[in-house]
């Protein structure tokens, strides 16, 4: 069922998403050789234990999977999608690693989600060009979200761009509603048909997600249960905001 926030409801996200925007940049700054993941992790909750919040992710169950996620970020590196698991078997990040971070917050029992993808150090010309592209889509997708547009419009702009640069466009995973839960509908995907889905109308929260890589975007989850990862081991980079469908277009609630 797609839900629509009430003016109240947008305050808090608002102000939630203007608290988990900060954090995830605070995080992305730790970001270099030889940090662990497990670091970064312990790194988010504490903040987010600051601001008296609570991680959306730590404990939550998705459909089809047989345990609660166990951490309070996702850290996926280079072939690695998302949903990776920063501390049942931390690694130590290194140079020219692309690492996505991905962070959902409970302000007064209201979730917005967000992510960012940012390399460790120096990292390769195609690296840093997945990376660009992958955002430019999160942008483009945002900019097609509008009241009486539909689901299909955000996606079709992502592809439409994306294409262009020749990489991969993960389909298995996607953008969704999200506030009153961690994944509502509707179901936002990164690819598709103008003039199709669900109709956009002001009010809705919608995480819009794009998951690039530079080879196939055939994906596969890890033995952990939770982590999807290439099929081809290409690099994967993927970026997220949640934003609310305004009356004349969207406003990105994940920014500070
Ligand atoms: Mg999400």
């Amino acid at each position: 069922m797609v839900t629509i926030k009430t003016k109240k409801d947008i305050e808090i996200l608002r102000r939630g998403g203007k608290r988990l925007a900060a954090i995830l940049q605070a995080v992305a700054y730790e970001v270099k050789p030889g940090v662990t993941t497990d670091y970064l992790n312990t790194f988010a909750q504490k903040l987010i234990e600051a601001g008296g919040d609570t991680s959306a992710f730590l404990n939550y169950q998705p459909k089809g999977a047989n345990r609660p996620y166990p951490a309070s970020l996702c850290v996926s590196i280079n072939d690695e999608v998302v949903h990776g698991i920063p501390n049942e078997k931390p690694r130590k990040l290194k140079e020219g690693d692309v690492v996505s971070l991905d962070l959902g917050l409970i302000h007064k029992k209201l979730i917005t989600d967000h992510a960012t993808t940012v390399g460790v150090g120096k990292i390769s010309p195609e690296a840093q060009k997945l990376l660009e592209v992958t955002k430019k889509a999160l942008e483009i997708g945002i900019a097609a979200a509008k009241p009486g547009q539909r689901t299909g419009d955000i996606g079709h702009a992502i592809e439409t761009y994306v294409r262009k640069f020749g990489f991969g466009i993960i389909e298995e995973l996607a953008g969704h509603g999200v506030g009153y839960a961690v994944h509502e509908d509707p179901f936002v995907p990164n690819y598709g048909n103008a003039g199709e889905g669900v109709v956009l109308k002001p009010g809705m929260v919608i995480a819009i997600e794009p998951m690039c890589t530079l080879g196939s975007p055939a994906v596969k989850i890890a033995r952990d249960g939770y982590t999807f990862k290439t099929k081809d081991k290409s690099l994967a980079a993927h970026f997220e905001h949640t934003i609310v469908i305004t009356e004349t277009g969207a406003e990105i609630l994940t920014q500070i």
